[in-house]
């Protein structure tokens, strides 16, 4: 597994404007080292120590992203060096990043994970909720916080329609909520969806971020 030769050939077929997130999750620093040395600099992951831990064993420059369910206790650990945070599906969680911003004298991106598979076990949010989020005063005296888009995974199946239409849904919802919130605001623009089973059809609906781990590293190894 080449993961330089990887992170090219899905590269050359994204859109200059779609960003790749490469995902490391359990792969170890050196994965990212050999991804990081064919010229990539952008890596997420989806556990808050894990990113952490490398983060601080790797070269400055790397953008780290964070795409998991993010505990509210755990925020600290990624506020001092996270670039983007892709997965914020509650106030509370908004509130606690906002908080270890402001302790740590950081604007935190975020995007908001939106629920659009079929599955029960996906997390984020609904439009209703969001439109209540972002009406609330509580939100509008978040200084710390840089909304800049929208994420949401597709149900896991091989009926690719079905992924298709997920993927018009989120952007539909983007475009609701730019048009209702953000409609002065232009750095919310980011769509992240698509991953490696699914990113060709995410581009074709607009994404404009892609998370791709298995791909670039291989298959995950869950038992170490
Ligand atoms: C693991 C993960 C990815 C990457 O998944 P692959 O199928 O390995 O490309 C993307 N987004 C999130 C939120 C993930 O947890």
């Amino acid at each position: 597994m080449n993961v330089g030769v990887n992170i090219r050939r899905i590269r050359e077929e994204l859109p200059e404007n779609v960003k790749l997130v490469a995902i490391s999750k359990t792969k170890p620093a050196e994965a990212i080292l050999e991804a990081y040395d064919s010229g990539h600099r952008i890596f997420g992951g989806n556990k808050a120590m894990e990113i952490a831990a490398k983060y601080r064993i790797l070269p400055p420059d790397i953008e780290w992203h964070f795409v998991g369910h993010l505990q509210t206790n755990k925020g600290r650990y990624i506020v001092p060096f996270v670039h983007l945070i892709h997965s914020v599906d509650s106030m509370k969680l908004l509130r606690e990043i906002n908080k270890e911003g402001f302790r740590q004298k950081r604007i935190i991106n975020c995007l908001l994970q939106f629920h659009i598979a079929e599955e029960e076990s996906k997390f984020g949010l609904v439009t209703g909720e969001a439109k209540e989020l972002f009406s609330s005063p509580e939100y509008s005296e978040f200084e710390n916080i840089s909304l800049n888009g929208v994420m949401g995974m597709a149900t896991f199946t091989s009926d690719n329609d079905q992924v298709r239409m997920e993927f018009r849904k989120l952007r539909g919802v983007f475009a609701e909520i730019k048009n209702e919130f953000f409609k002065d605001t232009p750095y919310f623009r980011e769509i992240s969806m698509g991953m490696s089973d699914d990113y060709r059809i995410a581009v074709e609906e607009g994404s404009t971020i892609v998370r791709i781990g298995s791909s670039i590293f291989g298959e995950r190894d869950y038992s170490v």
